[in-house]
């Protein structure tokens, strides 16, 4: 995500979406694709850029700009706009129109603190339906462990030093134009595109 600031180049660039606009439909169409990635998420990275134009966080990685501006009352315009051009990047990673299966060591743990991943996806879509206005839901590692969280706005746990698995982003921009206000089914449908291939990946780079 992040580029060596030079000179007329922008600080950051918005990511190219892994797979085309309509691949996750009708769980998520490509009428909500273009609006949520075309609009919403390009407007983060070019209000994070116009944030940070002259300043060393044009210099730094995404990750740390997040990090450096989450408790700067400040910085808080960076800090939104940057949390929310990750969020998304990692959004967009953590869906797929195939989504595989958790690997040995996923679903051990997986099983080992939910029971199975019919019980985990039960806890994931209660913490997207149970996040009081905008916000995320989560899949975490940290400590050995996994734990399903919910977050408000920007806030993601990237900036709490856990390693994210895999998110659902409960804006409302995020299903409006496909369901409405009928939250808790975006959330049954994403359930269903969670890229658990990636996930697997992610916690076997984390734990060695
Ligand atoms: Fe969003």
């Amino acid at each position: 995500m992040q580029q060596k600031a030079v000179a007329h180049k922008a600080a950051f660039e918005l990511p190219p979406l892994p797979w085309p606009t309509d691949a996750l439909a009708p769980a998520i169409s490509r009428r909500t694709i273009e609006f949520h990635y075309g609009r919403h998420h390009r407007t983060y990275v070019e209000k994070l850029n116009g944030l940070v134009e002259g300043t060393p966080y044009s210099e730094m990685p995404l990750e740390d700009v997040v990090r450096q501006t989450c408790t700067d009352e400040s910085r808080r315009d960076i800090f939104h706009n940057a949390a929310q051009a990750w969020n998304h990047s990692f959004f967009w990673a953590s869906l797929t129109p195939r989504p595989g299966r958790p690997s040995e060591q996923l679903r051990t743990l997986i099983e080992g603190q939910f029971g199975g991943l019919m019980d985990l996806n039960g806890e994931f879509a209660k913490a997207a339906e149970g996040q009081f206005g905008s916000g995320w839901a989560w899949l975490v590692f940290k400590d050995g462990k996994l734990s399903v969280q919910k977050t408000a706005n920007a806030d993601t746990p990237m900036m709490h030093g856990h390693c994210c698995l895999l998110t659902i982003d409960v804006w409302e921009h995020a299903y409006y134009l496909d369901y409405q206000n009928k939250r808790p089914e975006y959330a049954k449908a994403v359930l269903n595109k969670l890229d658990w291939t990636r996930a697997s990946e992610r916690l076997k780079a984390e734990t060695g």
